[in-house]
């Protein structure tokens, strides 16, 4: 049986990637410092799947600390989720963003190059092809010029892996670049925990369903799309999960190397068609207001989902009624979140 090192592994698309690698045979080592996610996480995986997994609070920019989950495991995969990720934050606070995503790369790099651990899949993101109009992105797309620190760390992490593996002829890299991960794990246990007023559409509008924000404003409604609002590639949090273990398979069946694959659906939403596929969620309307259009937001963005569908076998199940009725049926059992 292989065992993956999850970093990351409490976070959000972490905790759902965790199950899915348990289903799928895998045994699950996971490292979190918990800076953005909750202990409680554990106790919530072992009752949907039974098991405890092993788990180290630590951080990965720690390399002492850090050596000691290889030195007690005989790790064969390590998946990096471990990372800061509010784009608005990252404008604030560069210099922690850039600190805490390189370093804690650049180390784990380091102990899988001192161990001899050959398999790494990235957590990257869409937010790579910068502001480039030229939708579908495909994988061959022209990497862009970001617009906001957390992007630029995506970027340089993807260019420090390629130089890593460049050097290390038997690194095998899968870097998956996500498209708008929502939704979550259909037992209403784990999902989407977000600190304070969040930022991105879903948890916001979740919240304004559940009544704990007045209203959502819907940021332009002058854009030339269909129903003048942008659209996004949701993808369900479920399907992004077993896009990793279709990454790690890939792995065991290629040679070395950096492979890049895009996970979304193919598929554009706009904000209204969100706003009313939760609002059928709910079962009731969603107070929503339009305001003027946010800095730096594409008219549209989503992806060309070929190359993983032929070379990963990678397809998303799951619409956006999956993704709202999920994301509410997490909202509605755990109406502040989870609590240590
Ligand atoms: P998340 O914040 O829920 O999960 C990240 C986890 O990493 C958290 O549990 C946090 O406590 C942990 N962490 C952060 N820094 C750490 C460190 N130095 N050492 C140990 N643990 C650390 O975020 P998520 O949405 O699950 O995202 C996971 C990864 O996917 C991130 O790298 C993120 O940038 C990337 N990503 C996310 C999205 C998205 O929309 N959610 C989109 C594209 C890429
Ligand atoms: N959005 C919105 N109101 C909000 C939050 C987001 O209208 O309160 C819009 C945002 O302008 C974008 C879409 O919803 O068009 C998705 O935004 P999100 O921040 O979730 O993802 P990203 O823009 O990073 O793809």
């Amino acid at each position: 049986m292989q065992t993956v090192l999850v970093t990351g592994g409490t976070g959000f698309i972490g905790s759902h990637t965790v199950i899915s690698l348990h289903e799928s045979g895998y045994e699950v080592v996971i490292v979190d410092n918990l800076i953005n996610s909750k202990k409680e996480v554990l106790n919530r995986l072992e009752r949907i799947t039974g098991k405890r997994f092993k788990f180290y609070n630590i951080d990965c920019c720690d390399r002492d600390s850090l050596k000691t989950v290889f030195e007690q495991n005989k790790i064969d995969s390590v998946i990096h989720f471990a990372g800061l990720k509010a784009v608005g934050e990252s404008v604030q606070m560069p210099l922690e963003y850039y600190s805490n995503n390189i370093n804690s790369m650049i180390t784990v790099l380091s102990l899988m190059r001192e161990y001899n651990v050959n398999n790494l899949v990235f957590s990257s993101s869409a937010t790579v092809y910068g502001q480039s109009e030229d939708v579908p992105f495909t994988e061959e797309s022209p990497l862009g010029v970001c617009t906001n620190p957390y992007g630029w760390t995506k970027w340089m992490l993807e260019q420090i892996i390629k130089d890593c593996a460049n050097a290390i002829p038997s690194l095998k890299v899968v870097l998956l670049r996500y498209f708008n991960p929502v939704g979550a794990h259909e037992s209403g246990l784990i999902g989407e925990d977000p600190k304070g007023i969040p930022n991105n559409l879903f948890p916001y509008i979740s919240k304004v369903a559940a009544g704990t924000l007045e209203k959502l404003t819907i940021h332009g409604d002058d854009y030339d799309t269909p129903d003048g609002t942008c659209l996004r590639d949701y993808i369900h949090v479920c399907d992004l999960a077993q896009g990793h273990v279709k990454a790690l398979q890939y792995i065991d069946n290629n040679y070395a190397g950096v492979n890049i694959f895009n996970l979304g659906t193919g598929k554009g939403t706009s904000v209204k068609e969100a706003v009313a596929a939760f609002e059928k969620a709910c079962g009731h309307e969603i107070p929503h207001v339009i305001g003027p259009r946010r800095a730096g937001d594409l008219p549209v963005c989503y992806a060309s989902t070929a190359k993983a569908e032929q070379l990963l076998g990678f397809k998303a199940s799951r619409d956006i009624n999956d993704m709202c009725s999920s994301c509410w049926n997490w909202q509605v059992n755990n109406p502040d979140g989870l609590q240590d």
